[in-house]
């Protein structure tokens, strides 16, 4: 039987673990990365170029994405041993089942804190009327589109938008920086609800 892929983050990421699935298997991904509207962020999406770099990842990211079709026993849920990590370093979740499976994987490590980024509202509605959001899971949405915040979504904790450097408005205060282990703004519950980086 397959065990859950945990991948372990590099540069910003260094040391932080996160659950994935492959953006290339998923319909959002596609249709969103193949917009034709270029102010979506999508259209420069990192986790398709990851998947072309990386080939011998897709097959544990595929993988990933047969097993959150199903809701997870919870001797199939990993056991972690690390302060923080995260849903979706890369990729996006495919649908409801997936996102109570992540919740699952927080309710069962209580002394973990997850950043969850996600674009899908619409699913985490779904689910938020199903059940309670564990207090261990940072909900973060992923504005659409560069240099461009979405409001607050219903239930969510976070605003994280993408700024392209040369379009970057002197309005914006960018707060997020070069290693998510130092900084933890989007891995702990505090004040700051906008976050903004500047696009690689
Ligand atoms: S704001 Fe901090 S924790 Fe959030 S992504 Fe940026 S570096 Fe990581």
């Amino acid at each position: 039987m397959y065990k859950l892929h945990i991948t372990m983050g590099t540069a910003k990421m260094e040391g932080i673990p996160s659950f994935n699935t492959a953006a290339t298997k998923n319909p959002f991904c596609i249709k969103m990365n193949a917009s034709a509207d270029k102010s979506l962020i999508c259209t420069n999406c990192y986790a398709v170029n990851t998947e072309k770099r990386y080939v011998n990842l897709v097959g544990a990211l595929e993988r990933n994405n047969d097993l959150f079709e199903r809701i997870l026993l919870d001797t199939e849920l990993p056991r972690l041993n690390y302060a923080i990590a995260r849903f979706d370093s890369f990729g996006e979740v495919h649908n409801a089942i997936h996102v109570l499976n992540y919740f699952n994987i927080a309710r069962k490590n209580p002394e973990t804190t997850f950043g969850f980024w996600t674009k899908r509202k619409d699913l985490i509605k779904k689910v938020l009327k199903m059940v309670s959001k564990p207090a261990n899971v940072i909900l973060i949405h992923s504005s659409a589109k560069k240099n461009k915040a979405d409001r607050l979504p219903a239930g969510y904790d976070k605003v994280f938008t993408a700024h392209k450097k040369s379009d970057l408005k002197p309005s914006i205060t960018i707060n997020c920086s070069k290693s998510c282990n130092d900084c933890r703004l989007c891995y702990s519950h505090n004040d700051v609800v906008f976050i903004n980086e500047i696009m690689k």
